[in-house]
């Protein structure tokens, strides 16, 4: 089965490629490069023995996705191409609506130019904005708390409207919690461009020597040690999510959303903690106010994924901190070397 795979040469993109080619799936990567580095394909075929097909390009290229589809029998598309930074999306929204929402609604008019009706999107659990309680399930209420949330859930939406009107599709909307972790061959992982704005990459940068302190957000949370929790799913796991949710519900017609979690919560100590005994480092961390937007806790309920794709996280904070080590020190300039 050919499965075109935008923003396949990103950070969870590249681990599900890596992962669909074990299982017989045949992925043809679509990126522009705009967030990774073309060097992450010799890596998939250091560790698969297979190079996929790259087409370097945008979704927002029309022309480009319908050549792309028919040239390869695409089947089914797995759609991870987006831009993620919560931070550049508040300064910079046009650029999000575009790339994020214009560049979704490109790719479902050139599958339905193609005649390919199953759709795999990266949702995720910043949909839920500031959940009144956790853990949270798919029918708590959505809502955004700035651009960048806003088109995922413009997104949502407007696949919900599209699937209304087209209900032979497969549409299924996968909402991630927090993706940390790396491949166990230190291969392949997380390559943040600039400063880091997610938890793990900083503390693993700490530990290998590029950035001397962490700013801890807030220790005065409502939460057992005052820092905020979070719902870390190695991105192995969630890999495997998508396979599960190609195999299952890839061939149901049906608007399928899915949280993809671990329904487990850890606090940031915990994660520097996790971290230092990975690495054998020290993580040297300072308290500081906490960062505008920011909620308490958000963890996830993830009975519904395990109910229906059979699927259920496996891989605990301390195998995240271990793989992620490896990564980075294996890697310490990320892909650039
Ligand atoms: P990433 O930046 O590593 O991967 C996204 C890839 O898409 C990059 O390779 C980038 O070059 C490519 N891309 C961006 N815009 C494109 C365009 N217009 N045309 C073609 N390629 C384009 O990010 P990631 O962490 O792998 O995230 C994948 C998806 O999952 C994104 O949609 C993201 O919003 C979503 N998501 C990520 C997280 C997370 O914390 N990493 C959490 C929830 C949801
Ligand atoms: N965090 C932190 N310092 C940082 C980055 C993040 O203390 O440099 C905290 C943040 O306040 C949150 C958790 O780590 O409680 C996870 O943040 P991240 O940005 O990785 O993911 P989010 O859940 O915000 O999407």
């Amino acid at each position: 089965m050919n499965v075109l795979v935008t923003g396949g040469t990103g950070y969870i993109g590249s681990h599900t490629c890596l992962q669909m080619l074990e299982m017989g799936y045949t992925p043809v990567l679509l990126d522009n490069f705009s967030n990774s580095k073309a060097s992450v394909l010799d890596r998939i075929e250091e560790v698969s023995g297979t190079r996929p097909v790259l087409i370097t390009g945008d979704i927002l290229d029309k022309n480009l996705l319908v050549e792309t589809m028919k040239r390869y029998g695409i089947s089914a598309v797995i759609h991870f191409a987006g831009l993620k930074s919560v931070g550049e999306s508040v300064s910079e929204p046009l650029k999000y609506y575009s790339n994020n929402v214009s560049g979704t609604l490109c790719l479902v008019e050139a599958m339905s130019e193609c005649n390919i009706k199953t759709l795999i999107f990266s949702s995720s659990a910043t949909v839920y904005g500031d959940p009144s309680t956790v853990p949270i399930n798919e029918g708590f209420p959505t809502s955004a708390t700035n651009p960048y949330g806003r088109s995922k859930l413009m997104v949502e939406e407007c696949l919900n409207d599209f699937y209304k009107a087209n209900p032979d599709w497969s549409i299924t909307l996968l909402r991630y919690f927090n993706p940390v972790g790396a491949h166990p061959s230190g291969k392949l992982g997380e390559d943040p461009n600039g400063i880091p704005n997610n938890l793990m990459p900083f503390i693993s940068q700490v530990a290998v020597g590029k950035r001397e302190c962490l700013n801890v957000f807030g220790g005065d949370y409502p939460t057992p040690d005052g820092t905020g929790v979070r719902d870390y799913i190695h991105v192995m796991d969630l890999a495997r999510g998508h396979i599960a949710a190609l195999n299952k519900v890839g061939h149901s017609k049906g608007i399928h959303i899915y949280n993809l979690g671990t329904g487990r919560g850890s606090s940031v100590l915990e994660m520097i903690e996790a971290f230092e005994k990975a690495s054998n480092k020290k993580v040297a961390y300072k308290m500081v106010d906490r960062r505008p937007g920011d909620v308490a806790e958000c963890w996830a309920d993830p009975q519904k994924a395990q109910k229906e794709l059979g699927w259920y996280a496996q891989l605990e904070v301390e195998q995240m901190a271990i793989d992620t080590w490896r990564w980075q020190s294996n890697n310490p300039n990320g892909y650039h070397d």
